[in-house]
């Protein structure tokens, strides 16, 4: 039986197994069964990969989406590994090969998606094959609670009645402990080994910026002077919105493209492929975009309104950065994103219980925007994961300062309670500002003892003041749509001196550390014309093949290629992500490239 370790490095090309692999790969290949939670880009296909080629038979690996499915299939080829997928878009003559093969024991791997592999027909096929193991792909697909849900899912536990021999491993990125154990149950994992990595994504910088005067204006700026010539996902929550977006950044020359679902389907398709293979859309999408999205050199994710939770934002800013690069995650955020969700939760139609999850929810991704802590801490405390502060997100990069804002809020507070709970922020601040208008003077406010108490800011601070007041519940927006703040239970205690507020003294519009946020990748794209032209040659061969360039290689190796410039086949080899079959294929194109430099 051939080492785990030999494969990886004859046929993948890689030096070193990372993090748990080895670990989990020896496990299985001894035949027992597993449940692994790695966050993206942690390296979990290859836990099962390889095994797959260490142990006799075909493995079967269970995965929800085609696309993904495809991906896989195409990767594996490229490294000359015997592999298929079965799904409803394979022709039935191909079916029936791919089955045959699957008896003869030519493939090493196959792809099948879960509603297939569940019916009785191809559970009885399978009895009569060597199967190696069972990999089940997005395992958190079986939790009923998660949006992921496919019914299917559940039924795969009768491959341990069915197969008790044969080792099974389940695979997710869903960092939730519920989810974990619902995995653990449903699948009849309970005597497999759990293997849980850190949920850290290292690479991926995060960052919440300020909305100013222009949010798009802001988008154009941070693509452009941080993020020119990559690809890009930039989330918004409506369909209108998506358009509106993407239209604009292509007036602004950034080769944008829209997806949501009430698109075409023939159009959802065509944009998604070129986001795939091409090197540098900028996907502007609803959160109808990502699942199944493998690209791996996706270099960042932005959210221009509020995500959903804070999973949910974990789970699309994932997306960055699969491939272990420099990455960002940027949000813009403002006093809207501090008001509407908590409005539309009010409006809503769920049961007081939803509600109260839903309002738990929001306060800590509001906390996540809000907070002057190191982001990467926040999150991972969120997920019950910790981390040093991790010098990788604005707040560690350009700290923010924070002051006892009681007083401040007190004074914001009985403004709102003596104008009557009926005025939004901007009124309010004219009042607690001294401003003499006609309004002010109108209903008489310049008279109340509040007027002209809060000198000490100026409108912008207490603009701040007023978006981390409702931010932290401390006033709430009228239902009633007239925008006025009114005073909450939380707000009386802040007001009878009972609990002190810390509020964050927010940083001003200068536009800071471009430099230094600018990834490894872009400032080597930008400065370094070899690898531009390696690139090049990368498209060239991935079009006559029509496969995604990153099956090719990735930027990683490409990065590596236009640093070390190998000049003969010995040097390319050692390239990480060079294994024989690439070896074989590219080396020699690759190679010339280099020597016309
Ligand atoms: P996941 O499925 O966990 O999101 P992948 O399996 O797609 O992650 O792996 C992410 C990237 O890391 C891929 O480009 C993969 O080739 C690379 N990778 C995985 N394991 C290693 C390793 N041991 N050394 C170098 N690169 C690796
Ligand atoms: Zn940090």
């Amino acid at each position: 039986m051939p080492a785990p370790l030999d494969i990886l490095r004859t046929i993948f090309g890689y030096e070193q197994f990372r993090g748990a692999q080895a670990e989990i790969i020896d496990h299985i290949v001894a035949g027992g069964d597993a449940m692994v939670l790695m966050p993206t880009g942690g390296g979990k296909s290859l836990c099962y990969q390889i095994p797959a080629l260490c142990r006799d038979g075909v493995a079967i690996v269970v995965s929800p989406l085609i696309a993904l499915m495809r991906d896989q299939v195409q990767a594996l080829t490229q490294l000359g590994v015997k592999a298929a997928c079965l799904n409803s878009s394979v022709p039935y003559s191909d079916q029936v090969e791919i089955e045959r093969q699957m008896r003869s024991g030519e493939l090493s791997i196959v792809y099948v998606a879960p509603e297939r592999l569940v019916t009785d027909g191809f559970l009885t096929q399978i009895e009569r094959c060597r199967i190696s193991l069972f990999a089940i792909d997005e395992a958190h697909c079986v939790s009923q609670w998660g949006h992921d849900f496919r019914p299917e899912y559940l039924q795969l536990a009768t491959l341990h009645e069915r197969f008790p021999h044969v080792p099974r491993v389940a695979l997710t990125a869903t960092a939730d402990g519920p989810t974990r154990q619902e995995i653990v149950t449903k699948l009849n994992l309970g005597d497999g080994r759990q293997f849980i990595s850190s949920f850290d994504r290292p690479n991926i910088r995060y960052r919440v910026a300020l909305k100013g005067g222009s949010a798009p204006q802001q988008l154009v700026r941070f693509i452009k002077e941080e993020h020119a010539g990559q690809a890009g996902i930039v989330y918004r929550m409506s369909r209108a919105n998506v358009e509106d977006t993407a239209e604009m950044l292509r007036q602004n020359g950034i080769d944008a493209l829209p997806y949501h679902a009430g698109l075409d389907r023939g159009v959802r398709e065509r944009n998604q492929d070129r986001f795939l293979k091409d090197d540098a859309i900028v996907m502007v999408a609803t959160i109808a975009f990502g699942m199944g999205i493998d690209k791996p050199d996706v270099r960042f994710v932005c959210h221009l309104d509020l995500p959903k939770s804070i999973e949910a934002y974990y789970q699309e800013t994932g997306r960055a950065g699969r491939d272990g690069l420099p990455s960002e995650a940027w949000m813009l955020y403002g006093a809207q994103d501090a008001a509407r969700p908590r409005q539309m939760i009010e409006e809503g139609d769920g049961s007081a219980e939803k509600k109260r999850l839903d309002h738990r929810k929001l306060d800590s991704l509001l906390g996540f925007c809000e907070t002057t802590r190191c982001r990467r801490q926040v999150l991972l405390d969120y997920f019950h994961d910790t981390c040093e502060p991790c010098g990788n997100c604005d707040t560690c990069l350009e700290p923010v300062q924070s002051f006892d804002g009681t007083e401040a809020a007190q004074k914001a507070l009985s403004c709102v309670y003596r104008t009557g709970q009926r005025f939004g922020a901007a009124y309010l601040i004219d009042v607690l500002t001294g401003s003499e208008n006609e309004r002010i003077t109108g209903f008489g406010h310049d008279r109340l003892s509040v007027f002209g108490i809060g000198k000490e800011f100026d409108k912008n601070g207490w603009r701040s003041i007023f978006r981390q007041l409702t931010a932290a519940g401390l006033v709430r927006v009228d239902l009633a749509g007239h925008g006025g703040l009114q005073l909450t239970e939380e707000s009386r205690l802040v007001l009878r001196g009972e609990q002190r507020l810390q509020l964050r003294h927010d940083p001003e519009g200068k536009r800071t550390s471009r430099s230094r946020s600018k990834s490894a990748a872009s400032s080597a794209a930008a400065g370094d014309p070899l690898f531009q032209a390696l690139r090049e040659q990368r498209t060239q061969l991935a079009k006559a093949q029509g496969v995604p360039p990153y099956v090719i290689f990735n930027d990683a190796t490409l990065l590596e290629m236009a640093g070390v410039k190998p000049r003969t086949l010995g040097e390319f080899a050692a390239l990480s992500g060079v294994g024989a079959a690439k070896l074989d294929r590219y080396g020699a194109v690759f190679l010339d490239v280099i020597a016309r430099f």
